[in-house]
């Protein structure tokens, strides 16, 4: 392990993030199970890339056979890419019609921003101050600004919309919604008054690098409407709330909004390298005779086949109705032990995708010690969790989708040992 290690930062540089006090070394996963080098068992409760499960044979049999058959770039006719956009844009409402092909999510929220600048002719992005869609240049200058200025000057972040540590104390759940969308607003008039105006607001559909907290009813599409009002674009990062995360395919169906973008990523491939900018035809093509997009990797007959063997699970599988009720079944199950520990200061989220927020129980403050130490003892217990949040004390649970009801028990028995162990 501390060869393996030292090698690895030779290999990679020091500093390369890594998981876990001692770090795990993986070798084989299969379903909802990872295997380490010792042949010992974990249960993934952390990866939304393997969405349909690791090794998945539906996928392993359809990426080989296509490579197989036949792999290109993109600039000749083949139907699977032609036939995949036609069922990703389906799966939207009508005003979702034609889809741009990448590899990464990064590179689809890229491919969002500049559709949205062309399209208005502005320049204005406005983003959440503890955000995350991606890193190259423009995308990473939108990262966990807090209420620092971005790094680019067109970029106004406003305070995500949360209940549990509100933006301001005694507000009914109406007013503290208004407190947010003022917020949202002044960001709206800075870049206005900048002269960029406004060309987007980039959010992830339920906010999952927020820490997914719970959001003032209403927040979402009023904030919506306000970007309009101001002549920008809706652009739904569905990256991690898309593929039926959350029980329904797409985040922004529980938030309730209707984005004029929406970008997709992590699941679409169950790990091969697969992203997706989805809108009318009108700003897809406004976007094509601008750039003469082209992604050497994207759009091509393999990606093709095996986004269409994913949604072919999901629907075969109905994993959307797996994800809602295995979700609601572990949800109830950490909320009702909610009460074994003060430590427990939150549980939330939607369908498959949990946080449980940890605090000190003297004054209700964040406890990073706390959510790292229980993520370690989860991982001794063969329990693969992680944490998020804006003080990285939620441990986040995020299980491949064909999660059970099975391993769900065996995960509150873990749960409620390392509570008593660490918290109690
Ligand atoms: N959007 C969101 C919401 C994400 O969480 C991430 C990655 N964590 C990205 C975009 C970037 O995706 P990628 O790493 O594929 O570029």
């Amino acid at each position: 392990m501390t060869e393996l290690l030292a090698r690895r930062n030779a290999a990679f540089g020091a500093g390369a993030p890594l998981f876990y006090e001692h770090p795990l070394h993986l070798v084989r996963g299969e379903g909802v199970h990872l295997y380490d080098a010792e042949g010992r068992r974990y249960v993934d409760m952390y990866n939304n890339v393997p969405c349909v499960g690791h090794a998945n044979p539906r996928v392993v049999e359809a990426m080989a056979r296509q490579q197989a058959t036949l792999n290109t770039h993109s600039r000749y006719l083949h139907e699977g890419a032609i036939a995949f956009a036609e069922r990703l844009a389906a799966l939207h409402g009508k005003q979702i019609e034609s889809v741009i092909l990448s590899c990464s999510g990064t590179e689809a929220n890229e491919v969002a921003l500049r559709m949205a600048r062309f399209a208005t002719g502005r320049r204005g992005i406005l983003c959440t101050n503890a955000t995350y869609h991606g890193n190259s240049e423009l995308v990473g200058s939108l990262t966990r600004l807090g209420s620092q200025p971005s790094p680019n000057p067109s970029v106004r972040a406003f305070p995500f919309p949360e209940k549990y540590r509100p933006i301001a104390p005694n507000l009914n759940e109406a007013q503290l919604c208004e407190a947010y969308l003022a917020e949202l607003g002044k960001a709206i008039e800075d870049l206005r008054r900048s002269g960029d105006g406004v060309a987007a607001m980039l959010i992830c559909s339920i906010f999952a690098n927020e820490g997914l907290p719970d959001v003032p009813a209403g927040f979402a599409a009023r904030a919506a409407a306000m970007v309009r009002e101001a002549g920008g674009l809706v652009i739904a990062d569905e990256v991690q709330a898309g593929y039926a995360r959350t029980g329904k395919w797409w985040g922004y169906e529980v938030t309730g909004f209707t984005p004029d973008i929406v970008v997709t990523g992590k699941p679409m491939g169950n790990g091969l390298p697969l992203a997706a900018t989805a809108a009318s035809r009108a700003l897809v093509e406004g976007f094509r005779a601008r750039t003469r997009y082209f992604n050497t990797f994207a759009a091509s007959p393999l990606q093709a086949a095996v986004g269409m063997a994913v949604l072919d699970e999901i629907e075969q599988r109905d994993l959307r109705g797996n994800v809602t009720a295995v979700g609601a079944a572990l949800k109830a199950g950490l909320q009702a032990r909610r009460g074994a520990s003060e430590a427990i200061g939150d549980v939330r989220g939607h369908g498959l995708f949990i946080g449980v927020e940890l605090v000190r129980p003297a004054d209700g403050s964040p406890d990073v010690e706390l959510a790292k130490a229980v993520i370690n003892r989860l991982k001794e217990k063969g329990f693969l969790t992680s944490n998020a949040g804006i003080f990285a004390n939620v441990v986040k649970i995020r299980p491949p989708l064909p999660f059970g009801m099975a391993e769900a028990e065996a995960f509150l028995g873990a749960w409620d040992e390392t509570i008593a162990e660490l918290a109690a």
